[in-house]
């Protein structure tokens, strides 16, 4: 399946002609225009009880027996004050008012992480190996984090509705095509590790991802150079065997160390912060 928004050929043009049709919003966090034809307390609902379905059948482990549950718990802890102090600053905490963090470890052997809209996240046990450290751990859940905030799922599924379902609400789309519109869901957000069950992102948003990635984990006191290590590793473990939300896009891990490499005076920056 193809996200109708990863094609190159559709130019900004052809973005403002479909602006005119449908709602297009302003990102808080870029300030560029996108479509987003599903409000986002719409989406947020719908991840609210795909996440609780998830949770269901992937038993979270407890941070209070489990050290490695405790580290996911604290790094989403101080990544996510990070956000809310980096919104409060720029007055913009009322675009977080839906927000309700959770963050979990499930006991799965994909290397795989992500985070919903309205905040909850999953981190995978099969990350784990590949993370080794904390700061790395704050790298890839300060990137999942970021798909969020930068909307990147709610743009790929307003995409798939409108190639697949010809636009439908969100709420029509439930109560007529139920199956179809949670399988969108789960492709939009990369959900589930069955392989052809994610689209990968693009590598505009993956790369945006990393940017504001690293400034959350400047911002919440963890080293963000150690994504270039990480990506030295998870180079190493992918091996083409299974493939992770984080690699299966367009920047091939050198591009993607050298666009690290340029963010990171940035992210440093905001170290304290
Ligand atoms: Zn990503």
């Amino acid at each position: 399946m193809i996200n109708l928004f990863s094609r190159k050929c559709l130019g900004m043009a052809a973005l403002a002609s479909i602006c005119f049709l449908f709602s297009c919003t302003q990102n808080a966090l870029t300030g560029k225009k996108q479509l987003t034809m599903i409000p986002e307390a719409e989406v947020q609902s719908l991840a609210s009880s795909q996440y609780k379905d998830f949770i269901k059948t992937h038993a979270a482990v407890n941070p209070k027996t489990n050290a490695n549950a405790a580290m996911v718990n604290r790094v989403g802890v101080n990544i996510t004050k990070a956000v809310n102090r980096f919104y409060a600053s720029n007055k913009k905490s009322a675009v977080l008012n839906g927000y309700q963090w959770e963050y979990n470890l499930v006991n799965d052997n994909a290397v795989n992480a992500w985070c919903m809209p309205g905040g909850k996240i999953v981190v995978y046990s099969g990350l784990l190996p590949v993370t080794i450290n904390e700061n790395a751990l704050a790298v890839v859940m300060g990137h999942e984090v970021s798909h969020a905030l930068l909307q990147h799922g709610n743009q790929r599924m307003s995409g798939s509705m409108l190639q697949q379902l010809g636009g439908m609400t969100l709420s029509v789309a439930l109560s007529k095509k139920p199956s179809e519109t949670q399988d969108i869901f789960m492709q939009a957000y990369g959900i589930g590790t069955e392989v052809g069950m994610m689209l990968p992102f693009s590598r505009k948003h993956e790369l945006e991802a990393d940017r504001y990635g690293l400034i959350w984990a400047a911002m919440a006191g963890y080293d963000p150079s150690e994504a270039l290590a990480f990506w030295d590793r998870m180079e190493k473990a992918s091996g083409g065997q299974q493939v992770p939300e984080f690699l299966r896009t367009h920047p091939s891990d050198a591009i993607r160390k050298e666009k690290i490499k340029s963010y990171l005076p940035e992210a440093l920056g905001y170290r304290g912060k």
